[in-house]
């Protein structure tokens, strides 16, 4: 499977077909949602629309091709989130929507963490510019632009 191009906070950015969790290897793979449900739910004993799904057997991470950009990350972080919980063997301490919960909140917390490291590498790229000759305070400025 090729490297998916997505767009990225206002980038273009290639989402590989792998991650690495705890030092072992996923692949991630977009699937339509027949696939993704027989992959995901085999003999049809859940209900609902299933929109990712994590193999930690065979190490593979699935996606419902149809999601947008933030879905698509939110549900791979919280596929993640899955494999960690796995890879640390906690399942047992919580309860199938205690899982979802703590995935949930592991993919938000993701979200945030990831605007911040943006903005972060943006007022690096920023200083590094020699003809700049604002002060951190103007950086700061442009970081948060007011809304109105
Ligand atoms: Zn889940």
């Amino acid at each position: 499977m090729q490297d998916k191009k997505i767009r990225f906070w206002n980038k273009e950015v290639t989402l590989k077909n792998t991650i690495t969790v705890c030092g072992r290897d996923y692949s991630i793979e977009f699937l339509n949602n027949d696939e993704l449900n027989k992959v995901g739910d085999p003999d049809g004993e859940t209900s609902g629309a299933r929109i990712g799904y994590c193999d930690f057997i065979t190490g593979s991470i699935y996606i419902d091709e149809r999601l947008d950009e933030y879905m698509a990350r939110t549900t791979l972080a919280h596929e993640v989130a899955h494999l960690l919980i796995d890879t640390l063997g906690v399942n047992n301490f919580f309860t199938k929507d205690q899982i979802e919960s703590i995935c949930d909140i592991a993919a938000q917390t993701h979200e945030a963490m990831i605007k911040k490291g943006i903005q972060y590498a943006r007022r690096t790229a920023d200083d590094r510019s020699s003809s700049r000759t604002e002060t951190r305070a103007d950086d700061r400025k442009n970081l948060h632009p007011k809304r109105h």
